[in-house]
């Protein structure tokens, strides 16, 4: 039977129970933060020392600090098109706020700029190593 992977937790699953165990992870906790988020396979996310990675946002709104768990800095840092809705949950608002309206405290840049920035840095990336390549295969039929 084919086996779907839970972008959870990453665990595989049969067709039939892969609904059910999603929406166990889509339900709310009593803060109104989803009980877990999607993230990158252990494996695949960011390994290196998030020394310097801003890790705590601010929303003026409300006057509240809100910290961004780990595991997701590790999963948009690898791929910033994961969290395209450009939402953050904050803890004083309890639900999700526009990024937009999110600040880090440790850089003092606000978070969409700083997202807007990540993805064109991934974007370019993708494209140079698709131009090498392509350079390396035009080489090779020479
Ligand atoms: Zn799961
Ligand atoms: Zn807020």
């Amino acid at each position: 039977m084919k086996k779907y992977r839970c972008e959870f937790c990453h665990e595989w699953l049969d067709q039939e129970d892969y609904l059910r165990h999603h929406q166990e992870h889509l339900k709310l906790r009593p803060d109104g933060q989803q009980n877990e988020y999607v993230t990158l396979p252990p494996k695949e996310r960011e390994q290196a020392s998030l020394e310097g990675i801003p890790c705590i946002y601010y929303h003026a709104k409300c006057d509240s600090y809100t910290r961004m768990p780990e595991e997701i800095i590790r999963s948009y840092l690898k791929n910033p098109y994961l969290y395209s809705a450009d939402m953050s949950f904050c803890t004083g608002c309890k639900t999700h706020v526009p990024c937009l309206e999110l600040v880090w405290t440790e850089t003092g840049e606000n978070m969409q700029l700083y997202n807007d920035r990540l993805r064109a840095e991934f974007s370019y990336s993708q494209e140079q190593s698709f131009l090498k390549r392509v350079w390396q295969w035009l080489n090779q039929s020479i």
